[in-house]
């Protein structure tokens, strides 16, 4: 079964195409605006994944990472910031705020996916210490 990735992005375009390359490879997604909708949606139905836009309303990034990170719920969820190319302390901070890694925004097609499952990868070998074929 494919894994459900909880998407965090506040620009519809972002989100539309984020979207499309995880539903194109079969995963679920769920999509979220702003950082208090994710956590609550989270709560609810409980992502394998979440891919998280830093630079959001209200709350920012690193902030919900925080608030997730503090969760036991979602201790050993990958949370992978998306953060764009220019701002270098991005990455930094995202990991420092609890993100698993980052991947780059502009967003490639070509390699999103593949970057992503890197992570899910890296879940499965932590959580039960053997490969499964999800
Ligand atoms: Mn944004």
């Amino acid at each position: 079964m494919k894994a459900k990735v909880l998407v965090i992005e506040d620009n519809e375009q972002n989100l539309y195409l984020i979207t499309f390359l995880l539903n194109y490879h079969g995963y679920d997604v769920i999509q979220a605006r702003d950082g208090l909708t994710a956590i609550q949606v989270a709560m609810e139905t409980k992502p394998d994944l979440i891919l998280l836009d830093i630079q959001l309303p209200e709350m920012d990034g690193y902030t919900v990472a925080s608030r997730f990170r503090s969760e036991s719920a979602f201790a050993d969820v990958p949370i992978i910031a998306v953060t764009s190319y220019a701002m270098v302390g991005d990455r930094e901070r995202s990991i420092e705020a609890g993100c698993t890694g980052y991947i780059e925004k502009p967003i490639d097609p070509d390699t999103f996916i593949p970057e992503l499952e890197k992570y899910l990868s890296i879940r499965r070998k932590d959580t039960d210490g053997k490969d499964t074929d999800r």
